[in-house]
């Protein structure tokens, strides 16, 4: 008998016939001898409209009561799911933030858990019943209703199972599984079986929207092995745990690819130390991160060089003019921007222990004929920033050149 986490995405729950599945597995589960604790998203699009409506009242609305707004969505599946519950014979309650007690910081709209109560959760299940609780939502020290930030409730699954100490969180969404590349634009690609903690979150954060990044890096901390597959049908999906012998002989796991960032290139700064020390600490004093950074060679004549990095899209348009101002303080010519760019990655844990990887994977996109504008690595990832319109043949290349088509 296993003490099992389900967390049911938007999509699963978004309508009530979809509920009405989500009760009978979760009764299923049960029946096979397990303690069943469900976790649930809103109704699919139902934050979008939420957070609209705040939009409308007010320009900026105010973040607590962004929140106050944001959580009811959560609130109104958890109750209906456990009323489908009852509705097929079964036992349930369910759980709001603050009825569990799941502490968090008061950051509104992106706040952090910092612990999670469980006896609520224990009383529950020990009564028979199957534990809802609604996702996504929290409480801060001072009793004020908090979120976790978009995709939280994932975030909020893998949080109550580490508290509960569960055997398993399994994540029902629409897909079945984590793939080794964006299937919509690579047709080859593959559902992956098993893959690792840190392996997923260098997919995750290179914009594989699956797990919200957070819940991946609780998971890693507590050792939750999370389960990804469909809610509409049985087969299993992708197991994400810690790093073992079934994962090892991968050597590229899989192909992500990020648009959500620009290029800046800062023509003829001066070549002498602080430079790169002055340029970067004023950017980040505004709040903004940069992710790849590229310094040129100086050329002999003029002792200048030339540094690219990349920061969020996002952020680029609040942060042109007073770029610009940092890099004349640095001595720079001009500076150009293009948003028309990917970061195109691969991801392995075989990398730590074979050679020539990353030199595969340029030697890949040459045969392409697309240009390399930026390097990042990290010691299980590649990046490179190319240009955008070559972002569905860099990926197929690069899927096809690493094998991931074949299990
Ligand atoms: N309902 C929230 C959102 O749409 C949280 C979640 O679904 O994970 O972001
Ligand atoms: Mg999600």
């Amino acid at each position: 008998m296993a003490l099992i986490v389900q967390k049911f995405g938007g999509t699963s729950v978004g309508s009530i016939d979809r509920m009405r599945n989500v009760a009978r597995r979760a009764l299923a589960a049960q029946r096979a001898g397990h303690r069943v604790v469900l976790v649930v998203s809103a109704m699919s699009g139902e934050t979008n409209r939420l957070l609209a409506l705040a939009h409308e009242v007010a320009k900026v609305p105010d973040a607590r009561e962004m929140d106050a707004i944001a959580t009811t969505g959560e609130q109104v599946s958890a109750a209906l799911v456990a009323m489908a519950i009852q509705a097929e014979g079964g036992k349930a309650r369910s759980l709001l933030g603050h009825q569990v007690k799941v502490h968090t910081d008061d950051a509104f709209t992106k706040a952090r858990i910092k612990s999670i109560e469980s006896a609520k959760i224990f009383e529950t299940v020990a009564r028979g019943e199957i534990a809802v609780v609604a996702g996504f939502q929290g409480i801060d020290a001072h009793g004020n209703v908090t979120t976790l930030g978009r995709g939280g409730s994932d975030t909020s699954a893998v949080a109550v199972a580490a508290a509960i100490g569960a055997d398993e969180c399994e994540i029902y969404t629409d897909v079945d599984g984590v793939y080794t590349t964006d299937p919509n634009i690579c047709p080859s690609a593959r559902k992956i079986d098993r893959i690792s903690y840190e392996e997923m979150l260098e997919l995750a954060s290179l914009g594989a929207k699956v797990l919200q990044i957070r819940s991946v890096e609780i998971a890693m901390k507590y050792n939750v092995p999370i389960h990804v597959r469909s809610s509409f049908n049985d087969q299993p999906g992708t197991i994400v745990t810690k790093e073992d012998s079934t994962l090892e002989g991968v050597v590229v796991s899989g192909i992500a690819y990020d648009k959500g960032e620009a290029r800046v290139h800062v023509v003829g700064v001066e070549d002498r130390p602080g430079v790169a020390a002055e340029l970067f600490e004023k950017i980040a004093e505004k709040n903004i991160s940069v992710d790849m950074i590229v310094q040129s060679a100086t050329t002999e004549a003029d002792r200048r060089a030339a540094i690219t990095f990349t920061l969020a899209k996002t952020d680029l348009a609040r942060a042109k003019s007073w770029i610009e101002t940092i890099a004349k303080g640095v001595g720079a010519h001009e500076v150009r921007y293009d948003e028309d760019v990917v970061k195109v990655s691969i991801v392995g844990f075989g990398m730590r222990s074979h050679a020539g990887i990353a030199a595969k994977m340029f030697r890949t996109l040459a045969n392409e004929g697309i240009n390399i504008q930026a390097i990042a690595t990290s010691e299980i990832r590649v990046s490179c920033l190319v240009a955008a319109k070559y972002t569905e043949l860099a990926v197929r290349a690069l899927h096809d050149a690493f094998g991931l088509q074949h299990a």
